[in-house]
């Protein structure tokens, strides 16, 4: 048994026609008794869940890093079509950091008009979408499932708060970092875990970009070189880079970040387009 992992979306807020925006699933186990778990919800993310056979209602539950719009802004649609393509009533499971409730009401707020219309057309949708929120901050995410899920803080500040995710099953871990720099929340997630998928900007390039708005992300998101240090720091296995700023052409095998990242890890550093997916097996 394994944890596969599949970049749903390696973009990141500026919008690309090969990359959707930020969202990583999680799969343990295979077949139907698989347990799929959605780390973010960017743009384009049931397209790509598409991609690989997928639709809302075969997720076992999403988990938000954080509440920057590249990383939920198609939770509404994942809200709205596991409600609408499931055929029995199919509760959704979204975990996030604190504010996840508001966001979650304002979104199914939006929704009112949508939900109207279809509880009125289909005589078999009772009622509107049925979703459950558990907003965490640091530790066990209590979930039914086989997967041990650990949650703990990062540092995405002005976004505060913001969380990494470890998934434990059957002698397999991956964390899921998302947009955070170094910090010691993070190092204590990723301790010997087997990969982690971390999101990157090239600040070598930003830097030299000649836009504030671009020089202020420089700040609160990390380079390949520091994903690549925490990685070696915390004993990790395998490093899959992700939200790639600017945009790496599609196909392009990135070979400058892999290098990048290399000079600071030794293990394998994985990234590619999306729906690339890297599989680690369980003890
Ligand atoms: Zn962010």
């Amino acid at each position: 048994m394994s944890l596969t992992i599949t970049l749903l979306g390696t973009g990141s807020p500026i919008p690309s026609p090969d990359r959707a925006g930020p969202a990583t699933l999680i799969s343990a186990g295979e077949g139907a008794e698989a347990e799929h778990y959605l780390v973010d919800t960017g743009r384009g993310v049931l397209m790509r869940l598409a991609g690989v056979m997928l639709g809302a209602p075969n997720l076992t539950a999403v988990l938000l890093t954080h509440l920057h719009s590249d990383h939920i802004t198609d939770l509404n649609d994942v809200i709205t079509t596991r409600w609408v393509m499931a055929f029995e009533p199919t509760p959704l499971t979204i975990v996030g950091p604190v504010g996840t409730r508001a966001v979650v009401d304002h979104i199914l707020a939006s929704l009112e008009p949508d939900i109207g219309y279809r509880i009125t057309h289909h005589a078999d949708l009772e009622g509107p979408p049925q979703v459950k929120v558990i907003e965490v901050s640091e530790g066990i995410v209590e979930l039914p499932g086989n997967v041990t899920i650990t949650c703990g803080l990062t540092e995405h500040k002005p976004v505060d708060p913001s969380i990494g995710y470890r998934f434990d099953f059957e002698g397999a871990s991956v964390v899921a970092a998302g947009d955070t720099i170094p910090c010691a929340g993070l190092d204590t997630l990723c301790r010997g875990a087997d990969a982690l998928v971390h999101t990157v900007i090239r600040k070598d390039i930003i830097e030299n970009v000649p836009m504030q708005r671009m020089k202020d992300t420089l700040n609160y998101h990390s380079s390949p070189e520091e994903a690549a240090q925490t990685a070696a720091r915390s004993g990790v296995g395998t490093l899959v880079l992700t939200h790639y700023v600017p945009p790496i052409p599609a196909g392009s095998d990135g070979a400058e970040w892999r290098e990048l990242a290399s000079a600071h890890f030794e293990g394998p550093v994985e990234m590619g387009d999306d729906l690339h997916s890297v599989e680690i097996p369980g003890a």
